[in-house]
């Protein structure tokens, strides 16, 4: 199961989901890449990992002078990560008349897909072409979104990008749901944030929003996920809740497979 964490806005919490999901997922055991396909590498920095001179990444992958296995390292808590730099900024330019240039990503992770059970893929804050090359790989998409004023303005846009990528490249993507994050707990703008959001993703699940806590800025610092940083239930939960439902996900493609 391949999850694109996507978002055009920056700033809304991608990296850090992705962390929590890898990290869960991982410590239940199951088999997990994390793939960093932002120029920022914040994934990257995010699981302790530096990249030094040399070092194959996310760009060699993308320009196929590397497969992914190749490139792939092993982080603590059993986290598996394909390490991207700043490097990974001149795929745009480079692949830009390249035919096929979509697809990239989705034909060097089918490599992979015997060797993971997930794959999670942290995208940059825009709708370029790295981002629509996740979207093209994926099976599923979770859509991370801070609770504020704008949120759902901003959600327009992806929401239109992700209907143009099921009608021209993928159209088996299933989107997982938005996930509100740094929700402030029992503010009005909070309540009305999430209450717009329910009433106007028709057909779309808004899971139970992240609460807003320093805890994970200090994760990420620290480079440990979440639920290794702070037990705490209440920053979890959330999270649990994002992995129920691809697991529910995976169960139905299967079954769909089956029929
Ligand atoms: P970018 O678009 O730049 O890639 P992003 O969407 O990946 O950003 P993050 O880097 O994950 O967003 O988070 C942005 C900032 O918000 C970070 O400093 C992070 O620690 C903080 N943050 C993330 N989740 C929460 C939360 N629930 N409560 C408070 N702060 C949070
Ligand atoms: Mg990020």
């Amino acid at each position: 199961m391949i999850t694109a964490i996507a978002n055009q806005k920056g700033g809304v919490a991608k990296t850090t989901s992705t962390i929590a999901l890898a990290g869960l997922l991982a410590h239940q055991g199951s088999s997990c890449l994390a793939v960093d396909l932002d120029p920022q590498g914040n994934l990257t920095t995010g699981l302790g990992v530096e990249v030094s001179e040399g070092q194959l990444t996310t760009y060699e992958v993308f320009t196929e002078q590397a497969l992914v296995l190749d490139a792939v390292v092993e982080t603590r808590y059993d986290i598996s990560l394909l390490p991207t730099d700043i490097s990974l900024a001149k795929v745009e330019k480079e692949l830009i008349n390249q035919e096929g240039r979509f697809y990239t990503l989705r034909q060097q992770l089918e490599t992979v897909k015997d060797k993971f059970e997930y794959i999670l893929i942290d995208c940059p804050p825009s709708m370029g072409l790295l981002t629509i090359n996740a979207l093209a790989a994926a099976d599923s998409l979770l859509v991370p979104v801070q609770c504020q004023f704008f949120a759902l303005k901003g959600l327009e846009a992806v929401l239109q990008t992700i209907q143009t990528v099921k009608e021209k490249l993928n159209p088996d993507l299933k989107v997982l749901g938005v996930l509100p994050t740094m929700a402030e707990k029992n503010t009005v703008i909070t309540q009305d944030i999430l209450k717009t959001l329910r009433n106007q993703l028709d057909g779309i699940k808004v899971f139970d929003p992240v609460p807003k806590s320093v805890k994970f800025a200090e994760s990420n610092l620290a480079g440990e996920p979440i639920h290794v940083y702070a037990g705490e239930w209440r920053l979890v939960q959330p999270y649990r809740e994002v992995i129920r439902e691809i697991l529910l996900l995976e169960e139905a493609m299967e079954e769909e497979e089956e029929d």
